[in-house]
Order: structure tokens, then sequence, then C-alpha cells
């Protein structure tokens, strides 16, 4: 395989020649794929179908709190839900509060506190003249729309295949006090797949804030979506490991069971120290009465306890690691050594990150969005969709069907080759 960057003018317009009446006919199938955003697919949802089964009219439906769950009560969840969810985060159970359906829910809840009444009787953020935040790039773009839509200031951390970069992590934290937080999803990150590695973990734990209400925003969203049984990572626990080192109320830990049981129907759980969870049901019990506790329920008695829920993520990775392994066999197939791309094989997680040469990401997407497949924005990974390189595209493969995959691949190596061409000419003009 030659790289592009090694062929002659000529031999390149005579490859696009070729590259776009190959485009050409697959634009003639009129395909619609999408592969813009990370939800399970129908086969996934329907694994937790018989979670519609565990609850009937004639269940017992009193939780070992001895409440009844269709009536008020029990503010921060249920004991046998708060079990199941600790485990799951790797966390004691008296260390998690229950919420709804949705951990970015829970994350804007703590943003918009932290600005509106501060952390733990610090200046609450919005009589700041300036609020900073650290965000790992490339990353998830619903992070930083919720610190964007709020105006706190986001710096790019540059990811690197152990983490962010921690050197600029600690630079960072210990010297600015207005830097009050950074966005991490630490084990199978969006988009790259990579997890933190133990030594960027310990740093974590061992960081010297500025501010004293400096928050770690630890959002294990992937923690038990592993695609293989033979190779997974391992991620310290973050909680521990700042009690540790003598830091226990820098992390907050959000997790949910969206793509577990149901994105739109899960539960979602924040795990941190004693004080900061006392501060967050303060807050609670004026928000709600109560989360929905028959969801709770359900969760508990479907899964029965966490053996239950690994088992049932065996299931999911049956599903998801073809669709992973086919999308990573395209890419080395049509792009491998033509030095035009680069991407991570993840281990779990949802996505496959995808960096195109500088200055083609949006021409890429809008290319493959002329045949008829829908990326996630070129830019969406960035704070602002701001990509200083204009390189970075999320692939996200669990909706479509294996054969879809098959065709969106297709069409997107075609659009990275013959964008890359195009680039390359421009250059050599
Ligand atoms: N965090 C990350 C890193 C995610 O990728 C997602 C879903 N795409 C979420 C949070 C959303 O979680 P939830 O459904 O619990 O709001």
């Amino acid at each position: 395989m030659t790289a592009y960057k090694d062929l002659s003018k000529n031999e390149l317009k005579a490859l696009k020649k070729e590259l776009t009446k190959k485009f050409e006919d697959v634009k003639a199938k009129g395909l619609k794929l999408d592969m813009s955003r990370g939800k399970p697919s129908t086969e996934q949802l329907n694994l937790s179908m018989g979670m519609m089964d565990v609850l009937t009219s004639s269940s017992d439906l009193v939780c070992e709190e001895g409440v009844d769950c269709r009536n008020y009560g029990v503010l921060d969840g249920i004991k046998e839900a708060k079990q199941l969810l600790a485990d799951m985060m790797e966390v004691p159970k008296d260390n998690i509060v229950i919420f709804g359906n949705s951990s970015l829910n829970v994350m804007y809840d703590t943003v918009a506190r932290s600005m509106i009444h501060g952390v733990m009787g610090s200046t609450p953020w919005c009589k700041l003249d300036k609020v900073k935040f650290l965000c790992p790039v490339p990353g998830y773009d619903r992070h930083f729309a919720i610190t964007e839509h709020f105006g706190i200031e986001m710096i790019n951390i540059p990811m690197t295949p152990t983490g962010p970069d921690m050197d600029m992590v600690e630079e960072l934290v210990s010297t600015d006090p207005a830097v009050k937080g950074i966005w991490c999803v630490p084990k199978y990150s969006n988009p790259q797949g990579i997890t933190y590695s133990d030594e960027t973990v310990h740093r974590f734990a061992k960081l010297n804030p500025a501010a004293e209400d400096f928050r770690i925003y630890w959002d294990n969203a992937y923690g038990i979506h592993h695609l293989y049984e033979d190779k997974q990572d391992y991620l310290i626990e973050i909680l521990m490991e700042c009690k540790k080192e003598g830091h226990p109320d820098m992390v907050y830990k959000f997790s949910s069971t969206s793509k577990i049981s149901f994105p739109g129907s899960g539960i979602a759980a924040i795990a941190a120290s004693d004080a900061n969870l006392k501060e967050i049901r303060e807050q609670m019990k004026i928000q709600t009465i109560g989360h929905d506790k028959l969801n709770q329920l359900r969760h508990a008695r479907f899964f029965k306890d966490i053996h239950g829920m690994v088992k049932h993520m065996k299931k999911h990775a049956d599903i998801m690691r073809p669709k992973f392994d086919t999308v990573l066999a395209s890419l080395e197939k049509e792009l491998g050594g033509l030095e035009i791309g680069s991407w991570l094989a993840p281990r779990g997680g949802y996505f496959i990150s995808f960096d195109s040469m500088d200055g083609c990401a949006k021409a890429i997407v809008a290319k493959a969005k002329e045949a008829g497949l829908v990326m996630t924005n070129a830019g969406a990974t960035y704070p602002y969709g701001k990509d200083p390189h204009d390189s970075n595209i999320r692939i996200a493969p669990s909706y479509p069907t294996l054969d879809e995959i098959k065709l969106a691949m297709e069409v997107f190596t075609l659009s990275v080759k013959l964008v890359s061409i195009d680039k390359l000419l421009a250059k050599a003009e």
C-alpha cells in the first residue's frame, strides 16, 4: 500500500477519477444510513424486555425499606437499587444517591447547583468573574454543551493513549483558582475508547487544586461496557483513591444504566463523599419527593445483583462486537497504510474515533452525507464545536445493522479517500 503523500499529482488525479466513479455508484443507491449517535440497537433493547414482566399487577411492590414503591417516600433511592448501582460503580452503597433516568441530567444539576449556590459554602460560581472547566479532547459533546450553556470557559486538554495530558491538568488545576472542574470519561472514553491508566488516576487523586471548590466530574458511563471477554480494560476506582490521598471531596462520580437496560428509562446515580452527598440531598429534597421507585425496583428484580448485570452485558457485547470488528476491519482494509487517517481499536464503549489529515473532517462528513450517510458533525467532539485541526470524526456503530455498517463504511472510506486526495492536490498546486 503506497501512502497517498508519496503519489505523484497525476497518480492522485487518476485515482480520484476511479474513486469518484465508485462514489457515484454508491450514491446512486439512494442510501439512508446513520452512524451519528451512540444509541443501542433494537436488538439490544430487546435484551431487557424481561424487565417488563418482573412487576405485574399482582407483584409485591414493597421495597427493602418497607415502603410501597407506588407511593411517596425514600428520597435518594431504594436499598436494592442502591446496592446494584453501588456494585456497578464500585463504591460503598452509602456513598450513592439514585436519581431519575439520566446521568446527564444529574451532571447538569450538579453544575447548576454550583452556579447558583456554590459548592460546600464557597462563592456561587455565578458571582465570579470567570469560571473555567478543563475539557479533555476529543470528548463528549453533551458535556461541553452543559458548560457552554452556563457560560463556563472551556479549555482543551489533549487526550493521550493513557488519558488526558496530566502535566497540563496539574499545572492548570494547581495554579488557576478559576478552574472549577474537569470533564472525564475515564473508561472506554467517548469517543476514543481510551481507559485512563493507573498513573493517570493516581495523578488525578493527588491533584492539589488552587480552588477549594474544584471537582473532578468522573462520568463512568461505560464502566462495564466491555466488547471482549478476554481483553478488558481496568480502571482504578477514583473515590477510594481520592480518599486515600486526603481529598475525599474532590470527585463526583456519575453513571447510569442507559446502555445496560433502556436509555430512555434506566436509572442514574451519583457517587461521592458523605459531605458532598449531604449537600446534594439538601438540594434534592427541594427538587423532588423522590424519583421513580417502581423503575428502581424493576431494575433490582430484573438484574438481581451485579453478577446478573455482568452476564447481561455479555449479551450486549455479543451484538456490539461484530459491529466494531466490521468498522475496524473496513478501516484497516481500505485506509491502512495510506497515511490519510488514524484510529484506535477500543476494547469497550460505544465509539470509534477517526482522525483524518488536518483540515479534512468537515469535508469528509459532508461528502458522506452526499451519499446518504449521516455521521456526528465534525467538530462536535470539541468545546464550542471547534476542532482546531478539523480532523476528528466520531463513528457510532451500535444502531445500524451489520449490513448497513458495511455499506456505511464503504461510503465513509471512499469519502475519506476523495477528500484527502483533494487536500493533497490542493497542496501540490
Ligand atoms: N455520558 C457519556 C460519556 C455518554 O456517552 C452518554 C450517552 N451518550 C451519557 C453520559 C448519557 O447518559 P444518560 O443517558 O445517563 O444521561
